[in-house]
């Protein structure tokens, strides 16, 4: 296919599911299509993300391409995320996690000065980046740069490996030991050890705590997600619960007003009342997918060490200990559809992961859908081809997760962060939290505001805007 039918065939498709779909909100379908088909960037648009809180590369690639064919350093430029807003199409805007893939439709660009997303030939939006917080230029005596112990204010792998591994352990979407060792090959990270040095997390959780009171005025809360990969065994003489604790206790006790989460497998309502004890105030217990024959085949060690309904139960059980909605397990958004053995049809896939949403915000689980993104060094794609999920897939489980959260009533996804845009705005993995948001939150309704920085003044109730973004090569206002 040309260059040209190509470009025609992105807009049109855009503007055909617009049409399709009139209730759902255009800026969560540029979305869906930016973490599907991933996008690039030009060389002007490489320079303009400069001074901007570069990506982490912190536990999954998120790339569709190995760090090996960016040839630009791209790794080590690109921004963490991005804003989509305004264009033809006047969006609002969201957040959009960076994953680069050269021979995406999706290219940023500069345009008249302007930071933009275009299809190759036409603007679809404007688009900027995050400015980088002051802690991110800091250093430990040994090289290790503060932000590649906490991600953003907030990220904290604290093993870059995992002891599931190979195909009959491994989960077959995850990257996170090729991941790893790519970053290694590359050369240019400062913190390439497998295991966080427990005072360095506590050092950067004060800084960022600090960094926090000085842009707020007040102690801050601050919000941590401490994650990393199973510990079977043991790790350095610890089990998982005491590996992971360590660093519980280091972010929750070391300043003051924070949110702790952890992510691991699932763990007995024993376990849960242990890890509070220790800090934890949310468990993630990443479930990957519902169906559970699709479980078994996608997560078979975890489905060997714990197994489909005892994982459901203890995520039941967690928020007996947790309370409602700080049980918050992941879901590979669109993993249903993986080849070969996943569903066949976009109705199978949305019906069967649609009752397991129901069930768990029937018990007060806050399930969240990350999308896949078909990262190359993972099972499922060395395995077999794997094309992109159909956008409808994402449109229509997404609305129904909507339709469910309404219906039990639940409340808006605003949360205390140390990024003020992470706080109002939808994770940048997917969109489940961009439906209620959009069509909800106060702050989005109003036709005046697109930019970052109007819809967080808005939201925040700040008196003076503050630069939150950079939009271009001068900055320009957009
Ligand atoms: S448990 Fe699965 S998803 Fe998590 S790090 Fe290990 S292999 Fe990856």
């Amino acid at each position: 296919m040309s260059a040209v039918l190509e470009t025609q065939s992105v807009v049109s498709d855009l503007e055909g599911y617009f049409r399709r779909f009139p209730d759902v909100p255009r800026e969560t379908i540029v979305k869906i299509e930016l973490l599907s088909c991933g996008h690039w960037f030009t060389d002007a648009a490489l320079a303009a993300t400069k001074g901007s809180v570069v990506k982490s590369y912190r536990l999954f690639s998120y790339d569709l391409v190995p760090m090996s064919d960016l040839k630009r350093n791209e790794a080590r430029q690109v921004p963490e995320w991005f804003y989509i807003f305004q264009g033809p199409y006047d969006l609002r805007s969201v957040m959009v996690q960076t994953t680069l893939d050269p021979s995406s439709p999706y290219v940023i660009d500069v345009v008249d000065s302007r930071l933009v997303l275009t299809d190759g030939r036409q603007v679809i939006c404007n688009v900027s980046f995050p400015v980088a917080p002051a802690y991110y230029t800091k250093s430990f005596a040994d090289g290790v740069l503060y932000h590649e112990v906490i991600a953003y204010g907030y990220f904290v792998t604290v093993f870059r490996n995992c002891q599931y591994w190979g195909p009959k352990e491994e989960c077959r979407f995850c990257d996170i030991n090729e991941n790893a060792r790519q970053m290694k090959e590359s050369r240019t990270f400062t913190l390439n050890a497998p295991v966080k040095n427990v005072d360095y997390v506590e050092e950067v959780g004060r800084e960022v705590s600090r960094e926090a009171l000085e842009r707020y005025g007040h102690q801050a809360g601050v919000r941590f997600l401490i994650t990393g990969g199973t510990i079977t065994k043991t790790l350095r003489g610890l089990g998982e619960n005491e590996f992971y604790g360590q660093y519980l206790r280091a972010l929750k006790f070391g300043g003051p007003r924070r949110h702790v989460a952890l992510q691991t497998n699932a763990k007995t309502k024993d376990e849960i009342k242990w890890l509070h004890a220790e800090g934890m105030d949310e468990h993630n217990a990443n479930m990957e997918v519902w169906d559970r024959r699709l479980f078994e085949w996608i997560n078979p060690g975890k489905n060997r060490r714990i197994g489909y309904d005892e994982w459901i139960k203890r995520m039941i059980e967690s928020v007996d200990v947790l309370g409602e909605f700080n049980v918050r397990p992941n879901f590979v958004g669109g993993v249903e559809m993986a080849k070969p053995h996943g569903f066949a049809t976009i109705k199978e896939a949305v019906d069967s992961t649609t009752a397991g949403i129901d069930l768990m915000m029937s018990h007060g689980i806050d399930p969240r859908f990350n999308q896949w993104r078909r990262e190359p060094n993972t099972n499922l794609v060395k395995e077999h081809e794997q094309p992109p999920v159909p956008t409808e897939f994402y449109i229509r489980l997404m609305s129904n997760r909507y339709e469910i959260w309404k219906k039990y009533g639940l409340t808006l996804p605003v949360k205390r962060e140390f990024e003020p845009a992470r706080c109002y705005f939808a994770n940048d993995h997917g969109t489940y939290d961009d439906f209620p948001l959009l069509k909800e939150a106060p702050y989005y309704q109003d036709p005046k505001l697109r930019t970052p920085e109007e819809i967080l003044q808005k939201a925040a109730g700040w008196p003076e805007p503050r630069k939150l973004s950079i939009h271009g090569p001068a900055d320009t206002k957009t």
